[in-house]
């Protein structure tokens, strides 16, 4: 028996795509920026069947690429050019096998998709707080798998702090089993925080155990506009004091991404009479009713008196609440629509996110002429997605896309050198995937490097999990 007759014996036939219209959609990431070449898609419906699928491609010396929903956005999920390895999909594993509103868990497989898990922890009357623009389609092990972020991790962390235990298939097929509800354990190192953001590269997570909060009661949103990128600072600052801690989004939004917005997306609007340079999207929320939109027109009629806003807009309804929210979600596709962007997902500490924006923007704008910077996104968590949009103006500077884009490695090393000398993260939630190997191995010190070398070998000595990714 060959390879791929042993692997649909373990499956079954139709859960091993080899033709070129079924494999297609598995090979390309997200933005278009890497086409891989596979083998086949391999999709297991169980952890067994994982398990069996692992150890069968192992003991051919088959490479493998763990794959959820593949809205990843560093080409960690797609498969190199050369063809040699497998997809292995976790599209099969959606069962959600317990939601225990007691424990406050919920343990689940790591293919269901994050909006059906949100789904689940509400009809509980619980929450689930991971949420990002692709909550409907990416699935849970993907979203652990890169450690992903999102709008709430202010308030619940990243997804990291959301993981009580998880069930992983390592490379040589073993299934190791940390499905853990514990809050406490102290038995040693905690083995479930290797596999949460190493990006397929140690094992396949199959299952986890997340922890759930009471549901929200009260929702207070607002998009301000601040007199200065400066002031969202002490604003934020303000509200978590004004709020009894409960800001759970703070979402900075340029004059640009909004305006880039109102062109490209329907339904985007500018929610303010006259334009404004920079603005706040704030959102409060309790488990506890009442006080906090009070608390929040306060907080803003103080901010305005105090010169920090010169206007606020407080969402009336679910509808304006939902307004808001599109213009900020809004920005990476009205980005992709105006032509070429050069991304760049970083972090540094949050008291230095407006230097940082005002520094790197200096040195892209002098070096290339022309190009438009977006700079938005989770201002609270320090996080900053630094965008740059191609030139208006014509060639040599602008109207090329290619040309703009050949320029992606220069940008990202003046933007990185300015963030990694400001002690911030070149990765701030995307992850490395294979957009960011040489970024990485440039920036971070040798003993880091050094030390996941060491982990990546005692794992998966063989190299044969996710290759070519986080590491070179
Ligand atoms: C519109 C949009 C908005 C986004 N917003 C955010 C955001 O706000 N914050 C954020 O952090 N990210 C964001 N992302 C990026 C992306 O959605 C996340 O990285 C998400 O967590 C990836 O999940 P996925 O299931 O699509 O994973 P995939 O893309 O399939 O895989 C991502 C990586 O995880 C590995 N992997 C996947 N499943 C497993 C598994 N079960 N076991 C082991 N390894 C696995 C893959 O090999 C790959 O390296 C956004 C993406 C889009 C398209």
């Amino acid at each position: 028996m060959n390879l791929l007759e042993r692997l649909a014996a373990i499956v079954g036939p139709g859960n091993v795509i080899t033709d070129a219209a079924g494999l297609a959609p598995y090979l390309v990431e997200e933005r278009g920026l890497y086409r891989g070449a596979a083998l086949a898609v391999i999709r297991p419906g169980s952890t067994a069947e994982v398990a069996e699928t692992v150890k069968a491609c192992a003991g051919a010396g088959i490479p493998m690429v763990p794959q959820g929903g593949n809205t990843g956005l560093c080409g960690g999920g797609v498969p190199s050019e050369d063809g040699r390895s497998v997809v292995i999909s976790t599209e099969r594993l959606t069962r959600i096998r317990a939601v225990d509103p007691v424990d406050f868990t919920l343990t689940a497989e790591a293919g269901c998709v994050l909006a059906n898990l949100q789904q689940a922890a509400e009809e509980a009357d619980c929450l689930f707080p991971l949420s990002l623009g692709a909550e409907g389609s990416c699935r849970i092990g993907g979203n652990i798998s890169t450690n992903a972020g999102g709008t709430n991790v202010l308030r619940y962390g990243n997804t990291r702090d959301l993981v009580l235990g998880l069930e992983v298939v390592l490379p040589d097929g073993r299934i190791w089993n940390g499905l853990k509800r514990l809050r406490k354990d102290n038995t040693g190192y905690a083995l479930q925080h290797l596999f949460i953001g190493a990006e397929g590269t140690l094992g396949i997570v199959t299952a986890c155990v997340l922890k759930l909060f009471p549901r929200p009661r009260e929702i207070a949103t607002a998009m301000v506009a601040l007199s200065e990128l400066e002031a969202a600072l002490p604003l934020f600052a303000r509200a978590r004091a004004a709020s009894g801690d409960s800001v759970t989004a703070c979402e900075l939004v340029p004059r640009i991404g909004l305006d880039l917005g109102v062109r490209h997306v329907p339904g985007v609007r500018d929610p303010f009479d006259t334009p404004h340079d920079w603005m706040l999207l704030l959102e409060l929320s309790s488990s506890r009713p009442g006080g906090l939109r009070d608390a929040l027109e306060d907080m803003l009629g103080q901010a305005l008196e105090d010169g920090l806003a010169v206007d606020a807009v407080i969402a009336e309804s679910a509808a304006q609440r939902a307004d808001f929210w599109r213009i900020r979600e809004a920005i990476p596709e009205a980005q992709k629509r105006e032509g070429g962007s050069i991304k760049h997902d970083v972090a540094v500490a949050t008291s230095r996110v407006p230097e940082m924006i005002r520094r790197c923007t200096s040195a892209v704008e002098a070096a290339l002429p022309g190009v438009r910077v977006v700079p938005f996104g989770h201002l609270g968590d320090g996080n900053t997605h630094f965008n740059l949009t191609q030139p208006e103006a014509p060639p040599p500077n602008g109207a090329d896309k290619a040309a703009f884009l050949a320029r992606w490695a220069e940008m990202n090393r003046i933007v990185h050198d300015i963030v990694v000398g400001m002690e911030g993260s070149i990765s701030a939630e995307h992850g490395i995937g294979r957009l960011k190997v040489d970024e990485l191995a440039h920036y971070k010190p040798e003993v880091d490097l050094d030390l996941m070398r060491r982990v990546k070998e005692a794992v998966d000595p063989r190299g044969l999990m996710n290759p070519g990714k986080i590491l070179r």
